[in-house]
């Protein structure tokens, strides 16, 4: 097919459908519909090319965090690219905001993180985390500690590195793994036979870190990386009693603690980092999304004093980078985006306003007969869909009654993610009341819908 000068509507499904490989789709199975082309965003809300307007219960891909149309972080960018559009961070360079975001970083996150190593993407942040972990070990003169435990239905990116790092089996079915990593179990309570009180099921999981350590050899494991929440694998908040047992775990064993925050970061769960909300003391936070409130690509990696004291003082030149670590206008995004998020008060707003308020909505939720549980924090929430509550039931997974719900939702102008049958939500920090309550009135409407077609 010629190009098409300015393509619109069902010229630009075929010209899509021809041409472009979207991530993680079946093209066979989209292509049998068509894709939904999302043209311009305002706020809390997108619109596509059919005219519809659907609020954003997903803040893009968990990134839009300020909302949309905010001409202050475009001006940014836009300056940013007039001034300087390109310059890299290698060869004893670097530039004004590069240098300015990463002292702003050090002034949000904990004590330990003085330094930041910038990446393009959560997936890039998570390589560099390996990288800089093993090579801390070897530095350390422990080069056999090269194993990092990691967990079941964990997300941690998609390159190679990444993705063994997380723990979704369909990833490492293609593409293959590298060495080193352990999968141990998720603090999914839901998921479990619930024989355990929540409390103790978030110890037993913990200490499978624990086992796991003692069977690879205490001396061989390097690090232990988790998501604070996990968000991909459904939005899994574990029992309070997990994360401090974890820390008390990479503690007495002297691992590393990695805080995969590219979620959970920059107010998602209404404090600047997940760790800050749990309660750990990690020495990487790998982040990315919420940082520039995806209006430009960036990711990065804190890392901890003791570590960066090794990796400066012994290791000479650390042999990695990428030609985007630390782009300007993507810093400049990113600094004009964190002001945005002093400015307004928005990591308080999820903690103590929002957050709460829809919180309210979202455990009513829970009374919905589809509904085994509802949970959230911060702005982070997610509804299991179960077959029946007493006994609770869950679906047959073939019934794919989670897509038949996301389907009704975006139908009716509300994007929810749908993973497996649990459905999940992280709207923007800038959410109003009314919109908020748009999000549960659809939901339950949805919900209702989505019981009578699979009755
Ligand atoms: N870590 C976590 C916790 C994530 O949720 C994601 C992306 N969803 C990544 C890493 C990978 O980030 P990216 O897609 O930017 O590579």
């Amino acid at each position: 097919m010629a190009a098409i000068e300015k393509p619109t509507g069902s010229d630009l499904q075929e010209l899509d459908r021809e041409h472009h490989l979207h991530p993680f789709t079946d093209h066979k199975e989209l292509h049998e519909k068509k894709s939904r082309i999302i043209t311009s965003a305002d706020g809390v809300y997108i619109f596509d090319s059919d005219g519809n307007k659907i609020l954003d219960g997903m803040s893009g891909l968990w990134c839009v965090n300020a909302g949309y149309g905010r001409d202050e972080i475009v001006d940014a960018a836009a300056a940013q690219m007039r001034e300087l559009p390109y310059y890299n961070n290698f060869f004893q360079c670097a530039h004004p905001p590069s240098i300015e975001l990463a002292a702003m970083l050090q002034e949000i996150s904990q004590p330990q993180f003085n330094r930041v190593f910038f990446a393009g993407s959560g997936s890039e942040s998570n390589d560099t985390v390996v990288r800089a972990v093993r090579r801390y070990w070897d530095l350390m003169g422990q080069p056999e500690r090269q194993t990092i435990i990691s967990r079941q239905n964990a997300y941690h990116g998609s390159t190679v590195a990444a993705a063994s790092l997380g723990g979704m089996t369909p990833m490492h079915k293609q593409g293959g793994l590298i060495p080193g990593i352990e999968h141990v179990e998720q603090p999914y309570w839901f998921g479990s036979d619930r024989s355990l009180s929540p409390d103790e099921f978030g110890i037993a999981t913990a200490r499978s870190i624990e086992d796991k350590i003692n069977e690879v050899g205490p001396d061989k494991v390097a690090a232990f990386i988790g998501e604070p929440v996990q968000g991909a694998g459904g939005v899994i908040i574990p029992p309070d009693t997990y994360w401090p047992e974890v820390q008390r775990i990479c503690d007495e064993y002297g691992i590393l603690l990695i805080s995969d925050e590219v979620i959970c970061g920059f107010g998602r769960m209404g404090e600047w980092f997940g760790a800050d909300y749990y309660g750990t003391r990690p020495d990487f936070m790998p982040f990315a999304k919420g940082v520039t409130s995806g209006y430009l690509p960036l990711g990065g990696v804190m890392i901890s004093d003791r570590v960066a004291d090794v990796l400066i003082d012994k290791g000479g030149e650390f042999h990695h980078g990428y030609t985007y670590s630390g782009h300007p206008a993507s810093c400049a995004v990113a600094i004009e985006n964190i002001r945005i998020l002093q400015r307004e008060d928005l990591v308080e707003r999820v903690k103590n306003d929002i957050g709460p308020y829809l919180k309210k909505g979202w455990d009513k939720l829970a009374e919905h007969p589809l509904v085994g549980e509802a949970r959230m924090v911060g702005l982070l929430g997610a509804l299991e869909l179960v077959k029946t509550k007493e006994p609770m039931e869950r679906f047959d997974e073939k019934q794919g009654v989670g897509t038949i719900c996301r389907d009704f939702l975006v139908n009716n102008g509300l994007v929810m993610r749908a993973v497996g049958d649990t459905m999940v939500a992280a709207p923007p920090f800038i959410l109003s009341y009314e919109e908020a309550d748009e999000m549960i009135e659809k939901a339950w409407k949805c919900l209702d819908l989505t019981q009578q077609a699979i009755a």
